[in-house]
């Protein structure tokens, strides 16, 4: 399968590596829009949200575990938790990811 992250997850292509565990990878973004810019992903190919279902969210739930671990230090005054869901979300890796955002003051609404 031609899929990015995947090929991330496989090792094949580099990537900044923040936290690995058997369900999960965090690494940085390639173009960060914000000084904290990490995306989290489950380490099987599962395309979008409208793919969750109760035989793969175990592996969301171990995201969300994750992501207070991986954040907490890094982005103690907070951060953003961020899914481009399909093409009206203008999402444009076709593998299931989280965008961790922080390291500054963001704005809202995100449109
Ligand atoms: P989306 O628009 O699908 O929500 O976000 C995809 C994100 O993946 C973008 O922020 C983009 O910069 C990032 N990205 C795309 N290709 C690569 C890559 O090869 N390596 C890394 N580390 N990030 C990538
Ligand atoms: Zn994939």
């Amino acid at each position: 399968m031609d899929c990015i992250f995947c090929k991330i997850i496989q090792k094949e292509i580099k990537s900044e590596i923040i936290f690995e565990d058997d369900l999960t990878l965090c690494f940085k973004d390639l173009k960060p829009v914000s000084p904290v810019h990490l995306l989290i992903v489950p380490k099987i190919h599962i395309t979008s949200l409208f793919e969750v279902d109760k035989n793969n969210s175990h592996y969301i739930s171990k995201i969300f575990e994750n992501i207070p671990k991986i954040s907490m230090d890094i982005c103690e005054n907070g951060f953003r938790v961020v899914n481009n869901n399909g093409e009206d979300a203008l999402q444009s890796v076709e593998h299931l990811h989280f965008h961790i955002l922080g390291g500054r003051q963001l704005g809202w609404p995100p449109c």
